[in-house]
């Protein structure tokens, strides 16, 4: 329930600001946190996975930790109790599109064929509509994040923290490189479809956590973001009387656009 209402929410936002490109493109969320919210997240591409998933999903209940799961439509078909159980134990299962296509590469009709047959796929695995994906590769550029933002009503969610988890690191070697260079807002890229990572994760939960990280879901942050932008936006509107005001607005529109694009 709590889950559609953030997704209103969030759809709501992205009607209004909709014109302010790159404000739905997503990398680190950190300019929407207040000064000790150390929230990270986690989130897991490509699954998911009939063996693998449910172990991260038996880890993550362990340790009290929330992720979200970029999944692919084309295996959210096949294991959609996966996914249930996921959404059920407050993760978000989020879109990756169906079978994972270089997005800047086929056409607008066939990139929104990607992402609503998988939101669909989704939605009928979990009873909920993904508020938020994630291009294949990150393989993106301005103008389709725009196309999705406003034609699919979804936030494009990229990451600030690239695990490398592909490249099949040892666990070790995994956490103690993403633990240099974590921060507060940080979205951290892994996979679960490599055992390696399921390996790793218990150990990067517990540093996480023995640093201060809460690990939250996606659409939590996203929820960050829409309230900072419309305090932002409350505070434009309530001092455009004056020259100096109408200046520092454009100013703090300006800096909006510039980290996010
Ligand atoms: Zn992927």
């Amino acid at each position: 329930m709590l889950l559609f209402v953030v997704a209103l929410t969030v759809h709501g936002e992205k009607q209004r600001r909709s014109k302010a490109k790159g404000e739905d493109t997503h990398y680190s969320f950190a300019k929407y946190l207040g000064k000790d919210e150390k929230l990270v997240a986690l989130t897991f591409d490509d699954g998911p996975h009939q063996q693998l998933t449910p172990r991260l999903l038996d880890v993550l209940k362990a340790k009290n930790a929330k992720a979200t799961f970029y999944v692919m439509g084309v295996k959210a078909g096949l294991h959609p109790d996966i996914l249930a159980r996921a959404v059920s134990e407050g993760h978000d299962v989020a879109n990756h599109v169906w079978d994972h296509p270089v997005l800047t590469k086929i056409s607008r009709e066939e990139v929104h064929e990607q992402i609503d047959s998988t939101s669909k796929a989704i939605a009928k695995a979990t009873h909920i509509t993904p508020v938020s994906m994630r291009p294949p590769y990150g393989n993106t550029n301005a103008r389709l994040n725009d196309f999705i933002s406003s034609t699919e009503n979804m936030a494009v969610v990229m990451w600030s923290l690239d695990t490398l988890d592909w490249k099949h690191p040892s666990p070790q070697e995994l956490i103690s490189k993403a633990m240099k260079r974590v921060k507060a807002g940080d979205v951290l890229l892994c996979h679960d479809i490599h055992a390696g990572t399921i390996e790793a994760i218990p150990g990067l939960i517990d540093q996480l956590q023995a640093a201060g990280y809460t690990l939250v879901p996606v659409s939590l942050l996203l929820n960050k973001a829409a309230a900072f932008l419309d305090a932002a936006a409350a505070a434009s509107t309530t001092t455009t009387t004056t020259n100096g005001a109408a200046s520092a607005t454009t100013t703090t529109k300006r800096q909006l656009r510039g980290v996010d694009s």
